[in-house]
């Protein structure tokens, strides 16, 4: 019994999605928001819409980082921001309002079908999105336009043993305008995912590979997937990467489980650069593709 009592107790401190939160497709719950916020008129534009509505597992660390981070871009660039955890503000009228949407540790079925179709359309018809973290955790089977256009690879697990690791980053995409100034290989520590594989990235430019070798890719707590290798060397296990949809643009970072990712100054050049970039309309579409 203290066996399992310990066992229980190291469960609920691990991350993980878990297909109990997913709701049936198209269900409306009470649990989804359905009362827009208000947002004040006198908010700057260009503006960024961060949402962190959590109906899987809370990063309270994670989005506490991030939503510092994003404060202090926009104070120091002029920009607005809107920090919420509500659903209902995906409308297509106050979604009309931002330039970019983050994702920030978003989990579980945390939109209505009308509140994803919104941002669908949004995102489509130019939108720019950044999906951090638990954005990617595949705990939003609901939404199968998202789970599998929008992010792609299945998220699989992370290591519990231990869980948070130092580990090398390959730059897997030195000419991208979101890898410029990024170090060829850098460490840093995080809870590091890892997906069913490289397929499902589709068009996706893949930006930053993890060194398996740097780490110990073992699940040794929760689930029934040991080994957490994907192979194929840091190519083979992307954690970050872009991916233009309609006239939007998209980046994800499975990095950021802790406030403490958004201190290090390369990881902070990144998501700026990310930043930019998603806000970029050309008519080269530069790092929409690969190579
Ligand atoms: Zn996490």
């Amino acid at each position: 019994m203290r066996t399992l009592i310990a066992f229980s107790a190291a469960l609920a401190a691990i991350c993980t999605s878990s297909s109990a939160q997913v709701a049936d497709p198209g269900e409306v719950s009470a649990r989804h928001d359905s009362a827009p916020p208000e947002i004040t008129e006198f908010m700057p534009s260009p503006a960024i819409l961060v949402f962190s509505k959590t109906l899987g597992w809370r990063h309270n660390e994670g989005i506490a980082g991030a939503d510092r981070f994003f404060a202090e871009v926009t104070s120091d660039n002029g920009m607005g921001i809107f920090t919420t955890a509500n659903g209902a503000v995906f409308n297509p009228e106050q979604l009309k309002r931002f330039e970019v949407i983050v994702f920030n540790n978003m989990t579980g079925d945390a939109l209505t079908p009308e509140q994803e179709e919104a941002f669908q359309k949004w995102l489509e018809n130019g939108g720019a999105w950044i999906g951090l973290h638990s954005a990617g955790d595949n705990s939003h089977a609901d939404w199968s336009w998202y789970d599998d256009k929008v992010i792609g690879p299945e998220f699989v697990g992370h290591p519990a043993g231990p869980q948070f690791q130092e580990a090398r980053l390959v730059n897997l995409a030195t000419a991208h305008p979101i890898m410029r100034g990024i170090p060829a290989e850098w460490m840093h520590t995080d809870e590091w995912y890892s997906f069913d594989g490289t397929e499902a990235l589709g068009d996706a430019v893949p930006l930053l590979g993890l060194d398996e070798d740097s780490y110990s890719p073992q699940n040794l707590l929760y689930g029934d997937r040991e080994d957490l290798r994907m192979g194929g060397g840091p190519a083979g296990h992307p954690i970050a990467w872009t991916r233009c949809i309609g006239k939007g643009r998209t980046f994800y970072s499975g990095l950021g489980h802790n406030h403490t990712s958004y201190d290090d100054p390369i990881y902070r050049k990144l998501l700026l650069n990310a930043l930019q970039w998603v806000r970029t309309r050309d008519d080269a579409n530069e790092g929409c593709q690969r190579g």
